[in-house]
């Protein structure tokens, strides 16, 4: 090999600056106007049905989401919501609740006083609040309401649900031109024109700009990045982001974090929603986490502290490895409720539960604690490491809990009273 200097360095990555926007306080909850990234979620209960709701939104709350969103699809919906909003609190949950509507927000709005003055921001959908002279008519009653009752509004603009008329102008145009731009890219330009020209309006009526928040939901990754490039070029509104119909499973996931990753890293994005399909019965506070984990992988957030664990491979035959890693993670997001309030700053915990020599010592000393455990046909022995420098070698059956017994002394002398006071 030849000499090798030592050249600038590779320069550390980060988001490309937040795209400024003008921040909207939704509930005493800032989103936006430079704010860390709100998480949020939405419920899939009856909204008519108090207890379930309550329950749905009171889990969503627990597992971080900063703000839940409930279906306001029709009278008894309506009715329930200040039930719903009245239950939460007495229990301790502050959540503040948004208010999905479709169609009919206009007259449950103003049928509903005790349901509008419970909700902390309405979402409305340009695509869906009235056809043809009634919808500039019932978009106006929707944002008068808002502007009484103090509240905010979510302009949404769906791929789904896209305005019909906007969308055949804007066609129309297209055909006329003597340089026609393909399908696909008039739509995503009628998903930015729906939302900005809605939010103009929302203005117009007298509706504050820092009570209006844009989303424009595509379901496809690409388009999505382009429409919301587009909507953060082109104005500075606070940006709710989030893939529409995102999906089950891993691929719900995949998804929404290459869109809503790309996004966030060119600085877009001032609250996300992962729109993601539970399996029946399933948990629908993995949205919430999952976005949190967005969020922290990415740097830009910590909610629970990481566990960095190597995949393991043909050096790990036994499950030792892996049962630690999960036994890891489990006991640690058990603590967490209890940690939260013990120890400030304990989020942002970096353990490290590796499988063998060769990346082991190594990645263990990147990280706050870790653990090397042994490959196959190693020395059974397992170092630990703290703040980079091996501190012990655990050997024997009791490696996991003596392991655990280290992280919880690391998290007392760090994040504990002492700790913080000898910082
Ligand atoms: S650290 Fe060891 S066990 Fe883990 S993936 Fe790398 S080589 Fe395999």
């Amino acid at each position: 090999m030849g000499d090798l200097a030592l050249a600038a360095g590779v320069a550390e990555a980060g988001p490309a600056g937040r795209h400024r926007t003008v921040g909207v306080d939704v509930g005493g909850v800032m989103v936006g106007g430079g704010a860390p990234i709100v998480v949020q979620s939405m419920t899939n209960t009856d909204t008519a049905d108090i207890a379930a709701t309550v329950a749905q939104v009171a889990a969503l709350a627990r597992a971080g989401s900063e703000l839940v969103r409930i279906t306001v699809d029709r009278d008894e919906a309506a009715a329930a919501v200040p039930h719903v909003r009245e239950r939460l609190d007495r229990i301790g949950v502050t959540v503040p609740l948004v208010g999905d509507f479709h169609y009919i927000g206009h007259t449950l709005l103003a049928a509903h006083p005790a349901c509008a003055e419970a909700l902390a921001k309405y979402r409305i959908n340009p695509g869906n609040v009235g056809f043809k002279d009634k919808k500039d008519r019932q978009f106006t009653q929707i944002v008068e309401m808002a502007i009484r009752h103090g509240k905010s509004v979510r302009i949404g603009a769906n791929w789904g649900s896209l305005d019909q008329e906007l969308l055949t102008h804007l066609m129309d145009l297209n055909a006329a031109s003597t340089t026609p731009l393909e399908a696909r890219a008039v739509t995503r330009e009628a998903m930015v024109q729906s939302a900005l020209l809605s939010a103009a309006r929302a203005e117009e009526i007298g509706l504050a700009r820092n009570r209006i928040i844009l989303s424009a939901k595509v379901s496809g990754v690409q388009d999505l990045i382009s429409v919301y490039r587009e909507l953060a070029r082109r104005s500075d509104y606070t940006i709710h982001l989030g893939l529409t119909e995102a999906g089950m499973g891993s691929k719900g996931i995949v998804a929404s974090s290459a869109a809503l990753g790309v996004l966030l890293q060119e600085g877009i994005g001032d609250t996300i929603r992962f729109s993601l399909t539970p399996e029946p019965g399933g948990d629908r506070t993995i949205e919430v986490k999952t976005a949190q984990e967005l969020l922290q992988t990415m740097g830009f957030r910590a909610f629970v502290p990481l566990v960095a664990a190597c995949p393991g491979c043909g050096r790990t035959t036994s499950t030792v490895f892996q049962e630690l890693a999960r036994d890891i993670q489990t006991w640690i997001s058990t603590s967490m409720p209890e940690w939260k309030s013990r120890y400030p700053g304990v989020e942002t915990l970096n353990v490290a539960v590796m499988g063998c020599i060769v990346n082991g010592p190594g990645e263990s000393k990147h990280a706050d604690i870790g653990i090397s455990l042994p490959g196959t046909g190693e020395a059974p022995t397992a170092p630990v490491f703290v703040d980079g420098k091996k501190v012990a070698t655990l050997r024997g059956a009791g490696i996991a809990g003596e392991f655990k017994d280290m992280v919880s002394t690391y998290v007392e002398t760090r994040y504990g009273a002492s700790g913080r006071a000898a910082r």
